[in-house]
């Protein structure tokens, strides 16, 4: 059987008796929705962007219409997304009310010669792409349901939300996409992990990996950049690269998960921090989704 799989992440961190079941449902339906999709024959990167744009929309996690405002009182959207077969790659940063930040980055990738367009110059791009904008942001944004505003003492606190997706297709390629508001708290201008090409998404001929957690640890520790040279160049498993990694961002003072996909279709979730929404299907995987 030719190997495809998609898994989905709705962000590292889950409180106790907190009710994630509509984000659950979301994320399982989504996962179902993507492997058929792979089965069909749809690529890699189209099947990440597709399940990133999905969960942009809903607000359920901390992405897209779920993105909390930075200290300064507006919201700034991270975004990127690799195609590991080509090793393209495009990424925004620190952009504002645009409805997909995901796509904006795909348009990067494919448009616009570059790899990473930030602030004002981004959404100059943006605008020249026609992509759907936020026309009243004080009542499109939403704190996602349940969602307590942030302990800004605290910054493994301050880390909750972030989507993203890996995917292999049934021609063997790997993508990865990842899409964030960014941590509750954050100073007008931070940016994450989310939109660089490394710490926050990666994606090459062996493996697909989408980060969430602390960005500034992720950004310390390597994040998904070292996972997947772990593998490359030093023989690591993908599970041994996976917790080797987190136990860095440990040591960088946060927390956090991974969610991967490798050729052979091996799907892993592997996180530090108190749960992670999670979500994956594929040809030897039954549809499977949960919080903790
Ligand atoms: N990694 C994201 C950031 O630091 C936050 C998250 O994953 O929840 O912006």
């Amino acid at each position: 059987m030719t190997p495809y799989a998609i898994a989905l992440h709705g962000g590292a961190g889950v409180k106790p008796g907190r009710d994630y079941s509509r984000a659950e449902a979301q994320l399982r339906r989504l996962a179902g929705d993507g492997a058929e999709a792979l089965k069909r024959g749809v690529s890699a990167l189209d099947a990440v962007e597709t399940a990133v744009r999905a969960l942009e929309a809903e607000g359920l996690c901390v992405a897209g219409r779920g993105s909390a405002p930075n200290t300064a009182g507006y919201v700034e959207l991270d975004a990127s997304i690799m195609d590991g077969a080509a090793m393209r790659a495009g990424a925004v940063a620190a952009v504002r009310d645009v409805v997909h930040p995901i796509t904006a980055a795909r348009r990067v990738m494919d448009a616009s010669g570059h790899v990473l367009l930030a602030g004002a110059g981004a959404m100059d791009f943006i605008e020249t792409q026609g992509l759907a904008r936020v026309e009243d942001p004080a009542s499109y944004y939403r704190i996602p349901d349940g969602v307590e505003p942030a302990d800004f003492d605290d910054p493994k606190a301050a880390a909750h939300g972030t989507v993203g997706a890996v995917a292999l297709d049934r021609q063997g390629r790997l993508a990865a996409a990842t899409s964030t508001g960014g941590t509750f708290g954050k100073h007008a201008g931070r940016v994450g992990d989310t939109p660089l090409i490394g710490p926050g998404t990666w994606a090459d001929s062996n493996v697909a990996i989408s980060a969430t957690g602390v960005g500034e640890a992720f950004i310390l520790a390597g994040g998904a950049g070292d996972m997947a040279a772990r593998m490359r160049y030093g023989g690591a498993d993908v599970n041994a690269a996976a917790d080797a990694m987190l136990a860095d961002v440990a040591r960088r003072g946060g927390d956090g998960g991974v969610i991967a996909v490798t050729r052979s279709g091996e799907v892993v979730f592997a996180w530090n921090s108190p749960g992670m929404k999670r979500a994956a299907a594929g040809a030897a995987i039954p549809v499977f989704a949960a919080v903790v």
